[in-house]
Order: C-alpha cells, then sequence, then structure tokens
C-alpha cells in the first residue's frame, strides 16, 4: 500500500513510455530492486533494458516519385515506417488490395516484407459491422490483419487530423531493419498516378508502376525500458533455471484537459465493469443514464469538494503488479523460504501501447538471460479490485463471478503446461487462501482476447508457460480515477500471496516444470 501511494502518485504523472515520468517511475523500482539485494539483469550489467524508441516526425521535403510525376509528402501522401534507417525504398513494391471489406475480391497470398498493399475506400460504421460478422467477412479481416505493410487511398485530399499526427513528436515509432513495416496514406489522385490514371481493369494482386519513395525523418530518442533484475537461487544445480515474474510499469500519462473526479466515477460506476458484464446490462435511455449519474455525482459532492485532476494514475492497472513483485522480492530475498531455482523480476514497458511496442515481446526477442532458461512465467496486472462496491450495476444474476472477496482471474495457465494449474490450484488450497480462481475468460476464442493481451502471452509466444493474474475490469479501468484509494488491499494480498506460494512450488520443484504442449510459432500472431 505504501509503494502504491508512491508509484500511483501524481507525481508520477502517469508513467507514460517516452517521458521523463516513465524514466523516473523506472528508477524507482530498479533502486527499490537495487536496495532489496536483487542483481541487476537487464544489459550491461544494469537493471535496464532500452527499446530503440524515437519520435519521428515526418520531413516534408519526402517525396514519392512515380513516371514523370513527383508526389510530396504531407501533401499527396503521409508514410510512417519502423526502419532504422528510413531512405530510399529500393527495392519496394506496391500492389493492389482491392476495396476495403470487398469480400467478393480474391484474397491473394499475404505478401513478404517489402511489399505494400493498397486499399481503397472507407469501412463505414453498421454496415462493415455486418459485413465483418459473416464468414467471408472474418476471412476477409483475417487476411488484411496479416499485411504488414499497406497503403489507403480514400479521399482527394488528406485527412487534416492525420496530417497533423504524421507531423507530431508525440508519435512513437520502436525501429526495427528485420522485418520494417512502410504504412502510407495517399491521395486518390496519387494512388490512381501509381496504376496510370485509373483502378477500371485492376485486379487485385496486380502491381504498381515502378516508383523511387525517399523519406526523411527527424527522430528523437525516447526513454522507453524494461527494469529486470534477478534473485540467485539457493541450489547450485539449479540455480540456472528461472521463474520469471512480471508485470507493468507504463500507463496512460496524462490527460488533454482536467475533468472533474467524481463525475468520471459516477459516469463509469457500473457502466463498465467488464464487457461481459456490460453486455448483459439493461439497456437504458440517455436521460435515465443522465438522471443515474447526476445523483451518483451530487450525492459524493456533499462529501467531499469537487477535485479537477488529469492525470492517469493507473493505481490497479499496472501500479498494483509492479508493486506487488517490488513485495515478492522483498519477501523472498528477507523472508524464510528461500527459492532453489532462481526469480527473474521484469517489470515490463509498453503494455499499455501497441504491441510493436510491447518491453515483453522485446525482451523476449531479446532475451538479456538465456531465453531457455525461463521454466514459466507469471505475470500480475490490476489485481487490487474486483470486489462489490465495483460492481455497481452488475447484478449476481448478470456476471456471478465478480463482486466478491475471492475472485481472480487466470489466464493462460492451461495452454503450454497441464501442471501449471494444477500447481496453482493446489497452492491455493494449501495456503488455505479461499480464493475463487476463474478461467472463463481464458475459453478458446474468448472475444476479450485476454490470452493475448497481456505481458504473459509475448512468454507462451515462445513455448514458456505462463499464466495472468487478474481481478479484470472495474469503474475505474483507464480513467484517470484509477487510484489507490480504491484498491482493496486485502484482496491484493491474497492473490500476492497465492502468486508467491506457487512461485515458490515451481521454483523448488524436484523437475523442471513440463512444457508439454505444442509451443506455437513464435513469429504468429497469438491466438486467444
Ligand atoms: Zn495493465
Amino acid at each position: 500500500m505504501t509503494r502504491l501511494y508512491r508509484f500511483a502518485d501524481d507525481s508520477m504523472g502517469g508513467r507514460r513510455i517516452g517521458t521523463p515520468d516513465h524514466e523516473r517511475a523506472t528508477a524507482y523500482i530498479a533502486a527499490e530492486a537495487q536496495r532489496l539485494g536483487l542483481e541487476a539483469a537487464g544489459e550491461g550489467g544494469t537493471y535496464f533494458q532500452s527499446l530503440p524508441l524515437v519520435s519521428r516526425v515526418l520531413d516534408t521535403t519526402a517525396t514519392l516519385v512515380v513516371g514523370g510525376t513527383t508526389l510530396r509528402a504531407g501533401t499527396d501522401f503521409l508514410a510512417t515506417t519502423t526502419a532504422t534507417h528510413p531512405a530510399d525504398f529500393a527495392g519496394w513494391k506496391l500492389v493492389y488490395g482491392g476495396t476495403l471489406l470487398d469480400t467478393s475480391t480474391a484474397l491473394f497470398p499475404v505478401p513478404p516484407t517489402g511489399t505494400v498493399v493498397l486499399f481503397r475506400g472507407i469501412a463505414q460504421g453498421a454496415e462493415a459491422g455486418a459485413i465483418q460478422r459473416t464468414d467471408k467477412g472474418k476471412a476477409w479481416v483475417a487476411w488484411y490483419n496479416a499485411i504488414r505493410s499497406r497503403a489507403t487511398a480514400n479521399a482527394a485530399t488528406l485527412n487534416a487530423n492525420a496530417v497533423r499526427a504524421a507531423t507530431n513528436p508525440a508519435a512513437m515509432v520502436l525501429l526495427t531493419d528485420q522485418g520494417a513495416t512502410l504504412n502510407l496514406t495517399l491521395t486518390t489522385a496519387a494512388a490512381q498516378a501509381l496504376f496510370g490514371g485509373s483502378f477500371d481493369g485492376v485486379t487485385a494482386g496486380s502491381a504498381s508502376k515502378p516508383f523511387t519513395l525517399t523519406l526523411r525523418y527527424v527522430d528523437t530518442p525516447r526513454i522507453d525500458r524494461n527494469v529486470i533484475a534477478r534473485l540467485p537461487g539457493t541450489d547450485a544445480k539449479l540455480r540456472g533455471q528461472m521463474i520469471a515474474l512480471g508485470a507493468h510499469i507504463d500507463h496512460l500519462g496524462v490527460a488533454r484537459a482536467a475533468m472533474d473526479h467524481d463525475s468520471v466515477r459516477a459516469a463509469h460506476m457500473g457502466s463498465r465493469a467488464g464487457a461481459e458484464g456490460a453486455a448483459s446490462r439493461k439497456q437504458t435511455t440517455e436521460d435515465e443514464e443522465y438522471d443515474r449519474i447526476k445523483v451518483l455525482t451530487d450525492s459524493l459532492h456533499k462529501t467531499r469538494p469537487v477535485r479537477r485532476d488529469s492525470i492517469y494514475n493507473g493505481a490497479d492497472d499496472g501500479g498494483s503488479g509492479a508493486v506487488a513483485l517490488l513485495e515478492l522480492a522483498e519477501a523472498f530475498s528477507r523472508g524464510s523460504a528461500k527459492p532453489k531455482r532462481s526469480i527473474l523480476f521484469v517489470w515490463h514497458t509498453g503494455t499499455e501501447s501497441a504491441p510493436a511496442l510491447s518491453g515483453s515481446s522485446w525482451f523476449l526477442d531479446h532475451p538479456t538471460v538465456p531465453r531457455d532458461s525461463v521454466v514459466a512465467q507469471i505475470t500480475v496486472d490490476m489485481i487490487g479490485r474486483g470486489e462489490a462496491t465495483d460492481e455497481v450495476g452488475i447484478t449476481a444474476d448478470e456476471d456471478p463471478r465478480r463482486g466478491n472477496p475471492n475472485f481472480v482471474e487466470v489466464i493462460g495457465s492451461r495452454r503450454q503446461s497441464s501442471e501449471l494449474t494444477a500447481l496453482i490450484e493446489r497452492s491455493n488450497s494449501d495456503a488455505k487462501l479461499g480464493l475463487r480462481l476463474d478461467y472463463s475468460a481464458d475459453a478458446d476464442g474468448h472475444p476479450e482476447g485476454l490470452a493475448c493481451r497481456n505481458d504473459q502471452a509475448s512468454y507462451a509466444r515462445y513455448g514458456i508457460p505462463a499464466t495472468l493474474f487478474t481481478t479484470g475490469y472495474h469503474a475505474d479501468y483507464r480513467e484517470i480515477t484509477d487510484e489507490p484509494q480504491y484498491v482493496q488491499y486485502g484482496h491484493m494480498a491474497r492473490i500476492v500471496e497465492l502468486v508467491s506460494r506457487t512461485t515458490l512450488t515451481l521454483a523448488n520443484l524436484d523437475h523442471r516444470l513440463k512444457a508439454d504442449k505444442p509451443a506455437p510459432d513464435p513469429k504468429a500472431a497469438c491466438k486467444p
């Protein structure tokens, strides 16, 4: 609790990646890890692993030349790329992909890196939704999502917001030379110039005219780093193996405008305690909704003055897991129970960002410890909520799992190892923790896709048995109101105790935990 009030304090500014606030939050974690006697296990003998993240601003002197026509960045096209040294994209091709969501298009094989697929048109809200629910629509979307580099052309002029975004220093890009992506936005005329004036008779999969793309950017390095520490195991033979524990440091930063804390809370109480819950809630009219929020806000304002706030504290989201790991580090390094295998602590960055920026995926692709030494991984994120007071508006009939002090979701444990779930269950019953372990969100193809949406998925991607513990969504999820005073510390402590017991069991097991399910292809997209 003490650590969480510091870590989720306003002074941490929401810990957004690429900001000095993120740097301060990672420095705090590293200092605590060091104070607790953990070894540095990051790069070059430090507690950190940096990701090559830059703010990338498009230089509008960039050009795209096709035939005798010179197209200009910021007027005729916009471009983003993950290439470390973007200059001329010699050898890159562009092929026609048809109209967005046109399921009558023949789907050609997804091209390798070095080919951009151009799509025309705009997917319209309701109509697009209807198409996406059909089998053909689903197949089209899966194909589209597998294409790494895309171009779109849907208007006579570039959208002003898109131009602003491309030239905004807040845009962050993770650099890579292998498998770099290139994404283009073109005006209709620019796209037509590439295909010789008209799309009539252009079939999907056919290549554009040859072109020369010369891109320039202004790159500014950003601070984005994982914190990695290790507690060496006590058994000389087993110490080379590690049980990894993970949480995330980053959160959403600062909102553009300040909002009244209690109004925000009232607006979300009962309206979003989980997608499954929300989906089954009774429909209310806008007026009824407004009245309900007004009553709630007024009652809160009777107890305390209006407080304007713009900081996404992320007390539960990110914060609860990050401080739980410090607590576990303290217990293992100073307590009486000594793990035989080593314990690896990784505080990931970028969990709130696009998967491409995720620190866990970077760590697994560029591990600072031998990847094969990681026996199992446990991620903890959002483990401080989920009691009845968080579930206003959802009755037990609608979602009987939630709103009780024993609730905890376990996601992923069954996917790589048939043994892991049993060990977790045994830890819960041996310690008489009385937690009700809920696996429903781990169902194959679950619409929320939690099995793919947190850091444990990066470990599972390499066949490492991994699981997420979480108490799930609540009214303050991704709001400025996710503050430490709403965290249910007793509930959280029991979950941390479960993680502690499970970790010790894994660390002291007389055999290495078996990963007996087929390992996925680490390069393939995660399947929920
Ligand atoms: Zn999170």
